[in-house]
């Protein structure tokens, strides 16, 4: 078996994933600061601890959903008390499941492993959706002889993994997509705002770009407009479905890395400025492709 799993950071993704590992039978112990989550995660089935380090004890595997790379450094090393590395069990399994930046998923593998732990990084996409239904995706980064000890939880929380590379190479791959994601959301918007001023149906360009060489996830699954695709969020005021929020966390994690590996990204870098005033001004809690009706606005309605 896994041996226990302390699951950590019970909130729209973590309580839903923990729920279907205890469904499959494995041996899970919650934690969350906050103790509403705590509550309903307990309601949800999910045995919870009183702390993070009384989770932490007695686990193989220490699972973290957490919102930020300082909140899991911090948990890590401890502030103030013991973290979570010098009071789980040896030769701990730390596996962290957070969008967080890709510099700091490295520092956490490596505080990991000086502290005699193992460590690998696993962020998902697939949103509160895929983390009920188990089909999450995973992109990994993990050494090879760790694999076969996570592969099991993984595939009861989600349907695809991908085994990216080293430490930090799932984070890495996280962030790239998303941001190709961000960026190819704006220019579906325009492309459709410009069809409309163009005198275009939405379902004349939505006919020609699914099928044509523009064709992406943005038009073909996420549609901007309402109509093309009856299940996008378009179709429903623009509630996420992915959240305004998320994408400008997720660009933010994608610039600071534009920005250290030195890459000469242009759009990147804008699109994280367009999601970071786009959530910012009221749309943190649409969906992502919500940003077609400031294009639009701007563009005189
Ligand atoms: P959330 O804010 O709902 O949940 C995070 C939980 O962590 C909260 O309940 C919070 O109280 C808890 N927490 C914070 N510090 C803690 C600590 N020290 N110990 C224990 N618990 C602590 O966020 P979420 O939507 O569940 O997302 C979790 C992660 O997954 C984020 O990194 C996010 O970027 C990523 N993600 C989210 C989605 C999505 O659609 N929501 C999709 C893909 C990836």
């Amino acid at each position: 078996s896994a041996g226990r799993i302390a699951f950590l950071g019970l909130g729209h993704m973590g309580e839903p994933m923990a729920v279907n590992l205890i469904k499959a039978g494995f041996d899970v112990v919650g934690f969350d600061v906050v103790p509403a989550a705590v509550d309903a995660a307990v309601g949800a089935g999910v045995p919870c601890a009183a702390s993070a380090i009384e989770a932490a004890t007695g686990a193989r595997i220490v699972l973290t959903m957490f919102p930020s790379g300082d909140i899991l450094l911090d948990a890590y090393r401890g502030v103030g008390e013991p973290g979570l590395l010098e009071s789980a069990p040896p030769n701990t399994l730390f596996l962290d499941c957070s969008t967080i930046d890709v510099a700091q998923a490295r520092e956490a593998a490596q505080l990991a492993l000086a502290a005699g732990h193992r460590s690998a990084d696993a962020p998902v996409s697939g949103g509160v959706v895929g983390a009920e239904a188990g089909t999450l995706t995973f992109m990994i980064g993990a050494e090879e002889g760790d694999l076969a000890h996570i592969t099991p939880l993984l595939e009861v929380m989600g349907k695809k993994l991908v085994h990216c590379g080293g430490h930090g190479a799932g984070q890495a791959a996280k962030i790239c997509n998303n941001m190709l994601l961000g960026i190819s959301m704006i220019g579906a918007a325009e492309a459709f705002v410009l069809g409309e001023k163009l005198g275009l149906t939405h379902q004349a360009l939505f006919d020609v770009i699914s099928t044509a060489s523009g064709q992406c996830w943005s038009v073909t699954t996420n549609c901007p407009v309402p109509g093309p695709v009856p299940a996008s969020p378009a179709n429903r005021d623009y509630v996420p479905g992915f959240a305004g929020a998320l994408m400008a966390k997720d660009l933010g994690l994608a610039l600071n890395a534009v920005e250290t590996a030195g890459v000469a990204a242009q759009l990147g870098p804008m699109a994280a400025q367009i999601y970071r005033k786009f959530a910012d001004e009221g749309g943190a809690g649409r969906d992502f492709s919500g940003i077609i009706t400031e294009i639009r606005d701007k563009s005189g309605g």
